[in-house]
């Protein structure tokens, strides 16, 4: 009888095995396949980690000069423009981009040239296959999380430095993000999200320092959230149950990130596209944004190129980032203004979820207007972490 259930054990041990090995095996294919799209200006062995791109701004920054609340260099004034377009993964983007090779092209095989932002950024610089999660099995893994993912863009860090793991997480005091560094040498700098758990939770101790300095020329905004008169305000704001659910640490906090006037599509992106406008014609140094639909999607209808919510938020914001590249070309001519635009993801997805180590959560990917210097590519990365 005993050897009966240590055969039946050994047997359901080997059929699990299998099964985790089959599993692996056809995650490893979609990382393989996704970095076999021939619209990459890297490959898979060169994916960049997300926390670099905080190096491509922070270095456009400081090679210039800060003179009365602009960097100059050259003779011209710098600016940044950092689109986020939040839950976008590595395979959507076959959507808008022309594959040679042909791979899961869905039917849709050519490059949306006269409505592509983010075509219009990678033809004057790049697009590069990234990573989000930090190395797996190290002690920089991190959740493939919204907070987690955009703090590293912003601070130039894994969680080891910023604080950020999960959703939950405030970040640490001692990292500031780039709006944050920037401001205190008196740059105009701000970032916009429709979704206030960054804000009140991750970003806390900035909105903290923020209304403790008032002076610093930072904008954080949640673009539909009104100025709350009471926490009952708040409660019914955010549909909570009731007051111990709020997430900012008091009324203060949360006004502080409000709208004066929340604008009847504020819950949509073009509310987002509309913004960044007005930040940019306001003549902000750095202009911050980030589009929610395709993650709201793929959590409501999955992170698929066969659902079309999903499949058409990532166009949709594509296309509004069209509209923002426009306008600061039109700038660049007339205004004595240089640019570096960056577009990119905080972690992919799959099913209605993400935020787990596997390849269709942790690839992302990063356009920029500026070529991205070698130094930058990961080395021997096999999508889960670099070589040692
Ligand atoms: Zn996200």
């Amino acid at each position: 009888m005993k050897k009966i259930i240590i055969a039946v054990i050994a047997l359901i041990m080997s059929v699990t095995a299998v099964f985790f090995v089959g599993c692996d095996g056809e995650d490893k294919k979609y990382f393989e396949k996704v970095s076999s799209y021939s619209f990459w200006d890297n490959n898979g062995e060169e994916a960049v980690a997300q926390y670099k791109f905080y190096e491509v701004m922070d270095s456009f920054f400081s090679e210039g000069e800060i003179v009365d609340g602009s960097c100059i260099k050259d003779g011209k004034t710098r600016k940044i423009l950092f689109v986020g377009m939040d839950g976008v993964r590595a395979d959507a983007l076959t959507n808008i981009f022309y594959d040679e090779n042909d791979f899961d092209t869905n039917g849709y095989n050519y490059p949306c040239t006269d409505y592509s932002g983010i075509n219009a950024v990678k033809s004057e610089g790049g697009l590069y296959i990234a990573y989000a999660g930090g190395e797996k099995g190290k002690d920089s893994e991190q959740e493939t999380s919204t907070c987690a993912g955009w703090t590293s863009e912003l601070t130039g860090a894994w969680h080891t430095i910023h604080g950020v793991d999960s959703n939950n997480d405030p970040k640490n005091t001692n990292k500031d993000t780039i709006m944050l560094k920037y401001a205190k040498l008196g740059l105009d700098t701000g970032l916009a999200f429709d979704w206030g758990q960054y804000f009140d939770v991750t970003l806390r101790e900035e909105v903290s320092y923020l209304l403790a300095n008032p002076e610093t020329p930072m904008l954080l905004r949640d673009l539909d959230r009104p100025v709350a008169q009471s926490l009952q305000d708040i409660v019914k704001n955010e549909k909570l149950k009731d007051e111990e659910d709020i997430l900012a640490k008091d009324i203060e906090h949360y006004n502080a990130v409000a709208m004066k006037n929340v604008g009847e599509n504020a819950e949509y992106d073009v509310a987002m596209k509309d913004y960044l406008l007005e930040r940019i014609e306001a003549g902000d140094d750095f202009v911050g944004g980030i589009f929610h639909a395709p993650d709201s999607n793929g959590h409501t209808y999955g992170f698929s190129n066969e659902d079309n919510h999903y499949v058409n938020s990532v166009r949709n914001s594509d296309a509004y980032i069209y509209t923002l590249f426009n306008t600061i070309k039109e700038r660049e001519e007339t205004m004595n203004e240089e640019w570096l635009i960056i577009v990119t993801a905080d972690h992919g997805g799959s099913g209605k979820g993400h935020g787990k180590q596997i390849y269709e959560h942790r690839t992302i990917w990063v356009a920029c207007n500026r070529k991205f210097d070698q130094s930058l590519f990961g080395k021997g990365y096999d999508g889960y972490r670099e070589a040692e």
